[in-house]
């Protein structure tokens, strides 16, 4: 299975200014290929990948438009075609509902502007040197902060620079799936404001995951700066300090919080079997915009994908609730659905059962119910009789409704 490596890489100022060039090929193609592409399919003609290929980069070398392509890595310019196809098929597949998930829109082509700069390389582009340097085709040597060891070869590697400028490498390599004796456990996760996750689990446990702890005033420090950067005109030289001063946080916030996420993903994967979630898309698409916001800040998105991503090494399941569930509306006692429960209430009663409910923990049961509903409907995985008599799939109703 394949993994991402991130680290901080050091390049010297001329190297830097050799990246810049790298970034802006890197980008002029991928738009380019872009153009081709919507031409093409305007005029109703179809074009081959490598005939795209040959156009926006072999072709276009020898031009004088684009001669100064010949000064970048190669590997780069292909692979910077590859990402603009992916965009395109994505966007397609998701409009003809090929691909499931929230829609992709359009293609944007990529902007000088654009605070974030990158491009990928494959093997033939890049060498890892025994002096512990990175060898870039074209760049040369460049100096790598390795935080942690690479496990293996990588296959290829993304220098990026971020907002913040500075760069980085981020390598993708192949490690072996070490799979964890198996265990009983399985837990529902549900996502949260208040804190990141209330978990319900087989055993009767609720755990709690906290949201991270020491963010708070690194983001009312990230705050200030981001109404500084709003009061600074759009365009001006302060604006663009604001802006470059205001990344240095973001960059720290994001770090921790990641760090964060992969340590309590680890502990729920390790403990349980399989980990049932709700589709995150749906319950995006049902909620209003402020909750899109807090969402988005509780970065619930990379916690699940993370939590994939150790499954998948550790050989345990995430199982994704398909339907739409009133998780937090329905009694995980008798199944009952209420038909309005306002975010602030954090405890309820059951008019139906008089169950007394959490909020957050009653959803992870909801979750967990209906995951092994629906894994024991669709391959006959046996579900113990622990969860008899807890809310069966079904009863939370099947019609997707806007809350
Ligand atoms: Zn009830």
């Amino acid at each position: 299975m394949q993994m991402r490596h991130r680290y901080r890489i050091e390049p010297t100022p001329a190297q830097q200014a050799t990246l810049a060039r790298v970034f802006g090929c890197a980008r002029v193609v991928f738009n380019d290929a872009l153009r081709v592409r919507e031409q093409a399919y305007r005029a109703g003609v179809k074009l081959s990948d490598s005939e795209i290929q040959r156009r926006v980069v072999t072709t276009a070398k020898t031009t004088t438009r684009r001669a100064w392509l010949c000064e970048v890595p190669s590997v780069a310019l292909v692979q910077s075609v590859n990402d603009s196809r992916r965009a395109w098929r994505n966007f397609f597949e998701s409009v003809s509902g090929k691909r499931k998930g929230r829609k992709m829109g359009r293609p944007r082509f990529k902007s000088r502007k654009d605070h974030r700069q990158s491009f990928r390389l494959t093997r033939n582009g890049f060498s890892l040197r025994s002096n512990g340097r990175l060898f870039v085709a074209k760049v040369g040597e460049v100096g790598v902060r390795w935080s942690r060891e690479l496990p293996s070869e990588p296959s290829s590697v993304t220098i990026i620079r971020e907002p913040d400028g500075r760069y980085y490498a981020s390598f993708v390599v192949d490690v072996p799936a070490s799979p964890l004796p198996p265990v009983e456990r399985e837990a529902g996760v549900d996502v949260g404001i208040a804190r990141l996750a209330t978990i319900a689990a087989t055993d009767g446990v609720r755990s709690d995951i906290d949201n991270p702890k020491g963010l708070g005033r690194k983001l009312r420090k990230l705050a200030q700066l981001e109404r500084e950067k709003s009061r600074r005109q759009k365009g001006s030289a302060n604006r663009d300090k604001s802006r470059r001063k205001v990344a240095v946080p973001h960059n720290e916030v994001a770090r921790a919080r990641r760090d964060y996420h992969h340590k309590q993903a680890l502990a729920l994967v390790r403990d349980n079997q399989v980990i049932h979630v709700e589709d995150l898309n749906i319950l995006g698409m049902v909620q209003n915009r402020r909750l899109a916001r807090a969402i988005s800040d509780a970065g619930w998105g990379q916690f699940v994908r993370i939590i994939g991503e150790k499954a998948d090494r550790y050989g345990r399941t995430v199982h994704t609730v398909s339907r739409w569930l009133a998780s937090s509306k329905t009694c995980s006692g008798c199944g009952h659905r209420l038909d309005e429960l306002p975010l602030q209430v954090r405890t309820w009663t059951c008019p139906a059962c008089r169950v007394v409910h959490d909020r957050d923990h009653n959803a992870a049961k909801v979750i967990l119910a209906a995951g092994r509903a629906e894994r024991l409907n669709a391959c006959g995985v046996p579900v113990s009789p622990a969860t008899s008599g807890q809310a069966r799939g079904d009863e939370a109703g099947s019609t997707p409704t806007a809350a």
